[in-house]
């Protein structure tokens, strides 16, 4: 029997759960990759994602390569090349990596249904998350809400796995075993170059542009520089000025890392760390990751609303002066140094740390009264990472309108989040230079200095830095006020 592997958001040669199943149930495997126009239009010419997956495809094709196989790489709509591929290879089987966006499941089933009108299975495999769909449930036996009691559940489940199957945390696919099912050649009119950005209409960025590199190597790379500092995790993952955390999400979005070997790290530095804390947090951070993937694939509604539709009956801020506000807080310009340092973060990298996206969201949310999706869709078109999952997950937390237990009175004040997570004001200065001679007392709320102040910093209030575009205090109270009719719903 012969097969066809498609890769997505999956782009490794190794742990690779469709690949590994495809070799060991067929004679032949074809592998193939899709730069998906219908998701491609919609992106800017320069777009650093674009980039990332086109360079981690030729390090893929590489691998492959390696182990004996040939990658089809096309440009076009998977929903007519997939079964007119699988058609012209003459395939028994499609294998997938299971998606969970409610976008990718109807393409799935299209494809599906199209691949059944000649016999050809369409089969989805678990890999991008540890757990999913029904198999961490409540005692009720159904599916968590809650963040806590998901994970101790997640948790107890690994364990029983663990004990079941001893060999449970270092069990990986072992590709190698199958590669001589790989099909060694392609029929010609297949076997053609891997498309050029340019070829697709992008354009690259220089690297000094661009901190960011696609493909497994690099993924790699960045996992044992954190493995170095993965016992001080817990103490130093909110403090943006640090190197904490691992900056694996980009690897983790497009797959050139396996969620498997992570957690199966973590969990080797729990049982031999002296410091069991960091491990152990870094884990509960891939927990979330699963939390949130479980979420969407059981209610899609958040997509477009509220987890809670009781949160639906907000009124958020509207019209040309929401606007006004929304294109200061997207351009850095709201005159808090935390909040346009982090947006100035992801407008030049693409990356925003952890702490800095629960600050300008919420601040987008309750110091600003706009509608947290007009924060998630700015994050989804800016982020290197950017996961419908997590991205919407984190915006409805921070909009106190999702699954977690954040209650709405709990509002983030942008001045003492500063003083706290940037007491030096480090972060800030890297971000925002105008503010450099400001010291650490100073630096988080710059429009309450004396002018002999000011004149000591060389700085001038809304010439070179903006005046604050709200009153924090003024908008905590415009905020209680907007969800109060919540509590009236309810
Ligand atoms: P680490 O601290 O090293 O964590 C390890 C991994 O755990 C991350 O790579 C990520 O895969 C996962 N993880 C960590 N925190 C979370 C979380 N809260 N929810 C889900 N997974 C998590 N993460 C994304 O991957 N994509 C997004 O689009 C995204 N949008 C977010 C939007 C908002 C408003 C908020 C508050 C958080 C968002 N996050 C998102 C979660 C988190 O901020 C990033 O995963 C993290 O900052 C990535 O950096 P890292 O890889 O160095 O993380």
């Amino acid at each position: 029997s012969k097969s066809l592997v498609w890769f997505r958001r999956d782009l490794r040669s190794y742990d690779h759960a469709a690949l590994y199943r495809a070799l060991s149930q067929s004679e032949h495997c074809y592998c193939v990759f899709i730069f998906d126009t219908t998701i491609l239009q919609h992106l800017p010419k320069r777009d650093r994602r674009v980039q990332f997956i086109h360079q981690s495809i030729v390090e893929l094709r590489a691998e492959l390569k390696k182990l004996g196989s040939n990658l089809i790489v096309h440009y076009g709509d998977p929903q007519h090349l997939i079964p007119k591929l699988a058609a012209e290879l003459e395939v028994n089987a499609v294998f997938v990596n299971r998606d969970y966006e409610p976008t990718a499941k109807t393409r799935d089933h299209t494809i599906e249904l199209a691949l059944q009108s000649f016999n050809c299975q369409f089969i989805a495999c678990k890999d991008q998350v540890i757990f999913e769909d029904n198999e961490v449930l409540s005692l009720a036996g159904k599916p968590f809400s809650v963040f806590t009691p998901y994970k101790n559940a997640w948790l107890k489940k690994l364990a029983s796995e663990a004990d079941a199957e001893p060999d449970f945390y270092f069990k990986a696919y072992p590709i190698e075993k199958y590669a001589h099912r790989f099909a060694p050649t392609l029929p010609t009119q297949l076997d053609a170059e891997l498309p050029t950005l340019a070829d697709m209409g992008f354009e690259p960025f220089e690297d000094a542009e661009i901190k960011l590199q696609g493909g497994m190597l690099a993924a790699n790379a960045l996992l044992d520089d954190f493995l170095n500092r993965i016992d001080q995790y817990g103490t130093t993952r909110d403090f943006p000025s640090i190197k904490g955390p691992s900056y694996l999400s980009v690897h983790l979005r497009f797959g050139t890392v396996s969620i498997r070997y992570l957690v199966r790290l973590a969990i080797e530095h729990m049982r031999v760390a002296s410091n069991v804390a960091g491990a152990s947090v870094w884990l509960s951070e891939l927990i979330w990751r699963d939390f949130y993937f479980m979420i969407l694939d059981h209610h899609p509604h958040v997509v477009s609303k509220a987890f809670k539709p009781e949160y639906d009956a907000i009124t958020w801020e509207n019209g040309d002066h929401a606007q006004a506000l929304f294109q200061a807080w997207c351009d850095g310009k709201t005159g808090y140094p935390l909040v346009d340092a982090a947006m100035l973060q992801l407008n030049q990298t693409g990356y925003m740390h952890n702490r800095l996206r629960m600050v300008v969201a919420s601040f987008l949310v309750k110091d600003l009264g706009i509608d947290w999706r007009w924060g998630e869709a700015y994050f989804a078109s800016h982020l290197n990472d950017f996961d419908l999952s997590a991205n919407n997950g984190g915006w409805q937390w921070a909009a106190s309108t999702g699954c977690d237990a954040q209650p709405y009175f709990r509002i983030f004040n942008p001045i003492t989040q500063s003083e706290k997570f940037d007491s030096e004001g480090k972060f800030i200065k890297r971000y925002l230079p105008q503010l450099a001679a400001l010291n650490h007392k100073q630096i988080h709320a710059p429009w309450t200095l004396r002018p002999l102040e000011l004149q000591a910093a060389n700085l001038k209030i809304g010439i070179d830095y903006p005046n604050p575009i709200v009153e924090h205090d003024v908008a905590r109270k415009k905020t209680l006020e907007r969800y109060s009719v919540v509590k009236k719903v309810q």
